[in-house]
C-alpha cells in the first residue's frame, strides 16, 4: 500500500466521531492500518463498516486504564507497534462559574486531561522508535470563552503535557505535538445546537471570529494530524499547530471587527 503512512500503524483514541473519524479516514487512504477507540458501539460498528480490514475499531473508555491497557494491546496484536498515536478522545462540558459541581468539573478533567496522559502512557512501551504522538488541544488554552473554565484548563494542561512527554520520549526518537483546532464542524456541537437550524445560527456567530469567516471542517484538522505523524514533519517537535482559520493568531482579521 502505498502513500505518506505506508505500511505504519495507527492508534486514534475517538475515532469513531468527528476529528478523530476524519483522520482515520484520511490515514487508512494514506496507506496506514488504524485502530480507533470509543465508547459508542454502533459509530465503532459504522466505522468498521465503512473503512474495512484495515481498521480495527474498539470499545475502550480512555478514562479506564484497563480498557486502555487491552486496546493498545489489541492494537499491536493485531497490527504491530505504532507509529502514530492521536490522542483526540475529549468531550465539551461547560462549567460555568456559579453553576459548576464538582463532579461536572471532574468529568472534564479526567477525560481531556488525565485520560490524554495514561493513553500516552499506556501506548508508551509499545510505540515505534521515531514514532510520533498528536495530542488534540484546542484555540479555548488563549480564547478566555465565558463558561469554559474546565475545558480551557485541560486544553492548557495538554499544550504545557505535551513538552513534558516530547522530552520523555526524546530519547527513542518519537515526536509530541499538539494540534489546536478552532471551532470545527463536528457531532461534538449536537449538544449546544441540535437542530439543523440551531447550528446554522451558531455557525455564522462563529464564523465572525475567524479571520477565515468561516468554521472549520474535521477534515482540515486530520490533514494536520498526517502532516505531524508522517515523516513530512521529522523535526518537528513540541510545538503547537492552530487549525483556526487564524483565529487566535489575528484576531482582528476577523470579520467581526471589521469595519
Ligand atoms: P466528537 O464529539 O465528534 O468526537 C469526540 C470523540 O471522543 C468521540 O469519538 C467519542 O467517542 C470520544 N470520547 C469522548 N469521551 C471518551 C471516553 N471517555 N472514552 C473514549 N472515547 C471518548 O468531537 P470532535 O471530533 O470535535 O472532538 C475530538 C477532539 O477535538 C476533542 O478532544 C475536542 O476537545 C477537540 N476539539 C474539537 C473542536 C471542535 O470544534 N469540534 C475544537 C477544538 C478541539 P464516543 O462517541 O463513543 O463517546
Amino acid at each position: 500500500m502505498a502513500g505518506r503512512l505506508a505500511n505504519k500503524t495507527a492508534l486514534i483514541t475517538g475515532g469513531n466521531s468527528g476529528i478523530g473519524l476524519a483522520t482515520a479516514r484520511l490515514f487508512i487512504a494514506e496507506g496506514a492500518r488504524v485502530a480507533i477507540t470509543g465508547r459508542k458501539q454502533d459509530t465503532l460498528d459504522a466505522a468498521r463498516a465503512e473503512l474495512g480490514e484495515r481498521l480495527l475499531a474498539i470499545p475502550a473508555d480512555t478514562t479506564d486504564e484497563a480498557a486502555l491497557a487491552r486496546a493498545v494491546a489489541a492494537t499491536v496484536k493485531e497490527f504491530g507497534p505504532v507509529h502514530a498515536l492521536f490522542a483526540n478522545a475529549g468531550i465539551a462540558g461547560a462549567t460555568p462559574l456559579g453553576g459548576t459541581t464538582r463532579e461536572a468539573f471532574e468529568d472534564v478533567v479526567r477525560t481531556n486531561l488525565t485520560a490524554v496522559f495514561f493513553t500516552v502512557q499506556a501506548a508508551a512501551p509499545h510505540l515505534a522508535d521515531h514514532g510520533s504522538v498528536i495530542l488534540n488541544g484546542s484555540v479555548h488554552t488563549a480564547l478566555g470563552m465565558p463558561g469554559y473554565a474546565a475545558y480551557a484548563a485541560t486544553k492548557a494542561g495538554v499544550t504545557g503535557m505535551s513538552r513534558v512527554l516530547a522530552a520523555e520520549l526524546a530519547p527513542r526518537g518519537i515526536r509530541v505535538n499538539v494540534v489546536a483546532p478552532g471551532a470545527t464542524r463536528t457531532p461534538i456541537w449536537n449538544r449546544t445546537a441540535p437542530t439543523a437550524e440551531a447550528f446554522k445560527a451558531f455557525e455564522q456567530r462563529i464564523s465572525q471570529t475567524s479571520p477565515l469567516g468561516r468554521i472549520g471542517e474535521a477534515e482540515e484538522v486530520a490533514k494536520t494530524v498526517l502532516f505531524l505523524a508522517s515523516d513530512d514533519a521529522s523535526n518537528v517537535n513540541a510545538t503547537e499547530i492552530f487549525v483556526d482559520g487564524g483565529t487566535i493568531g489575528a484576531r482582528m482579521g476577523a470579520p467581526m471587527f471589521r469595519g
